[in-house]
């Protein structure tokens, strides 16, 4: 690192979670410039819900240029297509290469197709608020041609494959037009969570049209179909991937150690040859490796600009504290569960919360904007959220339901 210089020039790739949390805790005492491909900053955990209506993509997103330049950093909207670690150079995909001091990485995750074909093509993605409008648009359009049945099929049955499958039972439950199916390699629903919520929500689902393929191993995808290796096929009219993800190429460069996962941090956040290289969000792995989870993004990229801020004042950098967070996931509107470690804890009122934890960090985060852009925008998603789902579901609401869907697992 130049020492001389009076400024360290400091990039971020990625103004998500983590990135846009670090650029808001770094000092203006540096030149910040902050990169990202999108626009705006996406509220990913709850994408879904745009299938079903209950969000918007506006209720979902705040203006990152505005932010950025609010904060006092530069952002430029483009997609960095390589890394040179040992020059400090980071080159965009209009050519430009721009020089850093400190770099920070907090890119997230891509999908990943695990090399099936067709997979990539014929397969819709579930990554932006814009692939959750595309399906949304699509499936409109395929019930609208009178087709009996639709075959929707949801390639993944972890977090995002069963909070898709909620929000498509919110919205068609009662359409018998619709034949839903949930296809993973895995044994059963969630993996990384306890059995027992894969229980619970396979017996919510019982009644639903939709059935469960577990220890499927997918080859092909095609426009209207997925194979398998055991020769059989399925009809499919739209086919959601939300099976896996992993690091995007551009990394490739400086992943040394080749993980999928992510790039493999010390406690401090500092990839290994590069001290002067921090990551945070998903795109980090610790040795004791993190769940890939936004409250836990929050929390690196926090991290990440203190010791960026320290490394730059040569100070001792300190290490990250690693805490397990709680996580909240929604069955659309049949059930909400609570998961910290091994306690689960499901009752369709855990929806309230999962829209609070949603409401006021949006609402935190649009102290950013202008005042009439921030109150509009909280104004916006409290009606929103009070109009499509507190008072749709408080309508909906009959106790004894409420009473035997609530309970410790
Ligand atoms: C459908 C869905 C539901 C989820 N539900 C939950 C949930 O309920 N609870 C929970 O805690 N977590 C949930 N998650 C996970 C959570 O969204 C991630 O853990 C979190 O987004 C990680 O934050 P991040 O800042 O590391 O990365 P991201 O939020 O992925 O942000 C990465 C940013 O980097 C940008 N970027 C990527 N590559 C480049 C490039 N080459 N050049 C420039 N910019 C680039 C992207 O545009 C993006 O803005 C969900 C994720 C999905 C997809």
């Amino acid at each position: 690192m130049n020492l001389n210089r009076k400024k360290s020039r400091i990039i971020i790739i990625g103004a998500n979670f983590a990135g846009l949390t670090a650029a808001g805790k770094l000092s203006k005492c540096h030149e910040v410039t902050v990169i990202d491909s999108k626009q705006d900053f996406q509220w990913t955990p709850n994408i879904h819900e745009i299938l079903s209506d209950v969000k918007k993509e506006t209720s979902l997103s705040l203006n990152l240029e505005t932010i950025i330049s609010r904060l006092g950093h530069c952002f430029i909207n483009q997609t960095v297509s390589s890394i040179d670690g040992n020059l400090q150079t980071v080159t965009l995909n209009d050519k430009q290469t721009l020089n850093y001091d400190v770099l920070l990485i907090a890119s997230g995750h891509t999908r990943s197709n695990y090399g099936i074909e067709g997979a990539n093509k014929y397969a819709y993605g579930f990554r932006t608020a814009d692939d959750v409008i595309k399906i949304h648009n699509d499936i409109e359009a395929i019930l609208n041609t009178n087709k009996h049945p639709v075959n929707i099929n949801i390639i993944g049955g972890g977090f995002t494959g069963v909070e898709v499958l909620g929000e498509l039972l919110r919205k068609y439950a009662t359409n018998k037009q619709m034949n839903f199916k949930v296809i993973d390699s895995a044994a059963r629903l969630v993996q990384a969570l306890p059995e027992k919520l894969s229980d619970d929500i396979l017996s919510q689902c019982k009644n639903h049209q939709v059935s469960f393929h577990f220890n499927q191993t997918i080859t092909e995808v095609k426009k209207s179909s997925i194979h398998f290796s055991n020769t059989e096929s399925i009809e499919s009219d739209l086919t959601i991937w939300s099976a896996g993800t992993k690091l995007p190429d551009y990394l490739n460069s400086i992943n040394t150690q080749g993980l999928s996962n992510g790039l493999a941090v010390n406690t401090c956040l500092q990839i290994s040859g590069f001290d002067n290289i921090f990551v945070a969000g998903d795109s980090a792995t610790l040795e004791k490796p993190l769940a890939k989870q936004a409250s836990i993004a929050l929390d690196m990229g926090l991290h990440a600009a203190i010791n960026i801020n320290r490394f730059c004042s040569q100070k001792t950098l300190k290490p990250l504290e690693v805490r397990t967070k709680p996580v909240l996931l929604s069955l659309g509107d049949i059930n909400t569960y609570f998961i910290q470690g091994k306690l689960v804890l499901a009752s369709p009122v855990l929806a309230a919360a999962k829209e609070a934890v949603y409401q006021f960090y949006m609402a935190r985060l649009s102290t950013l904007l202008p005042i009439e852009q921030s109150v509009l925008g909280i104004a916006g998603r409290i009606t929103l959220s009070t109009e499509k789902l507190l008072l749709a579901e408080i309508l909906k609401l009959r106790p004894r339901v409420l009473l035997g869907r609530s309970k410790l697992l």
